[in-house]
């Protein structure tokens, strides 16, 4: 370990290294991409433990993705020893999560939560939007979420989003007064579910921190060295965090590129940066400018590139590695034939070069771009893995079966609920499980304690099936609670009859799925047997996939080309990188040319993108794309001109249409497998939901009474409807029914025994 302890330092240049030895007190390190930063922060947490003999368990590091973490933590060892195992390292929604579980009874939360991803979360939002009766084309989901989340990332509670005067001038302006209420509603519905969404997780932190100083305490106590990656992409929420721990002791190292900001939209602040300064007088700034990288061909052009932004702190990156050759500006006919022409490129490089699939990568602006090159990309019979498409954890038999986990761990968890009622088919219809959703909401009921008492609310064979569906849940339960994580899981794989439903569809895709659904077995096996992870029950389990990012899911074994956007390559580093659909309209993107400020955050995306490259770049635009369903012509993006002539020539590549035998089609290889669709509840009924109305806020004292003497002509009061007028009192078996005439809300009928009412 000594000789290690010499060649990390020497391995560092003076700035670096002075970066690294410098420990205590703020520290934050401003540099230009490839120029080590994230080296850096390896090395100096590998100093902490190796020279200054701090404990691991006092050291947290932030960083950007959960692969980045692992791969820190991997180089860290190396250097420090098994020791280095015991730092807490992870994104800031991983580390957060893993603290909210100990903590989240503290703020009302159970500890077994449900982190709900995108897809749950904007499903939620649909069924509101219907509740409220609102025009679903105007608040569309994916709009709303967005919204929500930029509040949230601001700290902006739904309450004081509902009663700003300028969110609600905004909001009218937009056409979308309802957005607060919409707010507030989600809100409600992930608490009732025992659910968070990604935003949640720092928000939530953020409460525990400010109501709970005991717990505050605590983790600054714990953390006494805090590390931030990627800091040019943190927000308001991230901020107050780290902020809030490193208060004590101060110990603070942030790490960043203002150039490489490309987050804004996602409600991320470059403002951090700059007010760094003022929330520490005392802070040491390290300032990183030789890029390791890249060739200086490369680096000149990323120069040439951002310079163009007014908006930037003056940096000089530059490199002593060789001039490399000029990017490729290739000019396509068709999207199909750029298609053509990068994987025949990358099938000549490779060979001639000696290169691995994995030195190759192809970046895009959009998701939907990644199509055309698939095609491509297949028809030579080249390897290549998506990240952040739609990837294992998003298919549809792996969530149908993580929703009946969810759902057994915490069946408060109305998306998983929706997921799993009726699948496989038990005949529980559409209008069954929106009575069970609706009589949660007019109660004010847990779903659970609903759908054990299912004869209450629904009628006929539908209560029964809904009792035997409670009844097996129990039983995973018990499971859940008596054996580990793959155990239980497998069991209830079968149980649940989703297994069987599979196999008895023998087309190669239902094959398909059921061998998926036992990769994810394979998955839970893995992680019970893997000794790092202390906690072997589901709940832990589960609460690890949550978490994982897009660009972590896929698995790194085989030697594939990579392709993803240019957002999820920040930070990686690439022999080749290809950045295709250089285009008007599609990068810089046509929904990020309303201000300057768009435009420059485009132009950092730009920087990115050509930054990842070592030792050779292309650049590629068609002149003709199919887009929205539609043949559209291109022009070549206005950022082609922005790059450096003596940096770029143009190619004299073209594609061959008739594939030479040796690219002859072998079997298919390739890991995008193409989405079945969501199935779970396909297409939903007009409900009965509360019209859009605000929700009452009940009286400060407000006590459910006992109802047992309740008559008609009382009056009483609603947590939710607020005051009404009891019509009639009936009987109906064991049940006894209130018809309430509320003042907003028009007429209810309510099971007397769940009802929470307060008589006036
Ligand atoms: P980005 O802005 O893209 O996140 P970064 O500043 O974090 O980049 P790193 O990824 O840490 O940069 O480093 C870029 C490359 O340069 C890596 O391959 C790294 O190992 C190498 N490198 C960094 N510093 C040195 C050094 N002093 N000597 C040799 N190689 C170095
Ligand atoms: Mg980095």
């Amino acid at each position: 370990l000594l000789q290690n302890k010499m060649d990390y330092l020497d391995s560092l240049n003076p700035e670096q290294r002075l970066a690294v030895e410098h420990t205590d007190g703020p520290v934050m390190i401003i540099a230009g991409a490839g120029s080590g930063k994230t080296r850096v922060l390896t090395y100096r947490i590998a100093h902490l433990i190796f020279a200054k003999g701090v404990d691991a368990f006092n050291i947290l590091s932030l960083t950007f993705t959960n692969k980045a973490a692992a791969e820190m933590r991997h180089r860290i060892e190396t250097v420090a020893g098994l020791e280095a195992r015991n730092t807490w390292m992870g994104t800031f929604h991983s580390v957060f999560a893993k603290i909210l579980r100990v903590e989240a009874p503290k703020i009302g939360y159970p500890s077994n939560f449900t982190i709900y991803d995108s897809d749950d979360s904007k499903s939620l939002i649909r069924t509101i939007v219907k509740e409220m009766r609102l025009d679903d084309k105007v608040y569309k989901a994916n709009a709303v979420l967005s919204r929500i989340s930029g509040a949230k990332n601001r700290l902006i509670t739904w309450k004081v989003y509902q009663d700003d005067p300028f969110v609600k001038a905004d909001d009218e302006a937009a056409m979308k007064p309802k957005m607060g209420e919409i707010y507030q509603r989600y809100q409600d519905r992930l608490f009732k579910a025992g659910a968070m969404d990604f935003d949640d997780l720092l928000f939530n932190t953020n409460i525990l921190f400010r109501d709970h100083l005991d717990v505050l305490n605590k983790y600054q106590q714990r953390f006494r060295y805090v590390m931030v990656d990627e800091f040019q992409d943190t927000n308001l929420s991230q901020y107050l965090i780290t902020k809030k721990l490193a208060a004590v002791h101060q110990n603070i190292c942030v790490v960043g590129d203002d150039a490489q900001s490309i987050y804004a939209f996602r409600g991320a602040d470059i403002q951090n940066i700059l007010n760094f300064e003022k929330d520490y007088p005392d802070l040491f700034v390290v300032k990183l400018e030789q890029n390791y990288r890249s060739t200086k061909m490369i680096v000149d052009a990323a120069n040439s590139i951002i310079e163009k932004n007014k908006a930037q702190l003056k940096k000089n990156v530059w490199t002593s590695n060789g001039d490399g050759d000029q990017i490729e500006l290739v000019k396509a006919s068709t999207d199909s034939e750029e298609g053509r022409i990068v994987a025949s490129t990358i099938f000549e490089e490779r060979n001639t070069k000696k290169l691995n699939n994995s030195d190759f990568a192809i970046l895009y602006r959009t998701n939907s771009q990644s199509r055309a090159i698939e095609e491509a990309l297949r028809k030579l019979n080249l390897t290549y893995k998506i990240v952040g498409g739609l990837s294992f954890y998003q298919r549809k038999e792996i969530k149908d079966l993580m929703a009946y986990m969810r759902f057994t761990v915490n069946p408060v968890d109305e998306e998983a609920f929706k997921r799993i009622v009726n699948y496989p088919k038990r005949g529980i219809g559409d209008t069954s499980v929106d009575k069970i959703l609706v009589a949660a909401f007019d109660h004010d009921m847990q779903l659970w304690e609903v759908v054990q008492n299912a004869h209450s609310f629904i009628g006929g064979r539908a209560a029964s099936q809904l009792d035997d569906f409670a009844t097996m849940i129990k039983a995973f339960k018990i499971e859940v609670e008596r054996k580990d994580a793959f155990e239980a899981a497998s069991s209830i794989a079968k149980q649940s009859g989703l297994l069987r439903e599979l196999y008895e569809d023998k087309t190669i895709e239902g094959l398909n799925r059921y061998e998926n659904v036992q990769e994810l077995l394979n998955a839970i096996k893995e992680y019970v047997d893997n000794e790092e992870n202390e906690d072997k029950s589901l709940g832990a389990f589960l609460q690890e996939i949550a978490l994982l990012t897009d660009n972590d899911r896929d698995k790194d074994t085989t030697d594939a080309i990579t392709l993803m956007t240019i957002h999820s390559s920040k930070g990686l580093e690439f022999k080749q990188v290809f950045v295709v659909g250089m285009e008007e309209d599609l990068f810089p993107s046509q929904m990020m040319m309303q201000s300057r400020e768009d435009l420059e955050e485009e132009r950092r995306l730009f920087y990115v993108a050509t930054t990842r490259a070592m030792d050779k770049l292309y650049f590629t635009y068609a002149l003709t794309r199919y887009r929205y369903g539609r043949l559209l012509n291109c022009e070549p993006s206005r950022f082609l001109e922005e790059v450096s002539p003596d940096c770029i020539k143009v190619s004299k590549k073209v594609s061959s249409k008739e594939m030479p035998g040796a690219f002859r089609k072998e079997g298919v290889p390739g890991a995008s497998e193409s989405s079945s669709g969501y199935i779970g509840i396909k297409k939903k009924p007009e409900t009965r939901m509360p019209t859009a109305m605000k929700l009452h806020t009940p009286s400060p004292d407000f006590k459910p009474s006992n109802t047992n003497n309740l008559q008609a002509e009382q009056l009483v009061e609603h947590p939710k409807f607020g005051f009404g007028k009891v019509q009639k009192i009936e009987t109906e078996g064991i049940n006894r029914k209130a018809t309430i005439q509320f003042e907003h809300f028009g007429e209810k009928t309510l099971l007397l025994s769940f009802a929470k009412l307060r008589i006036i």
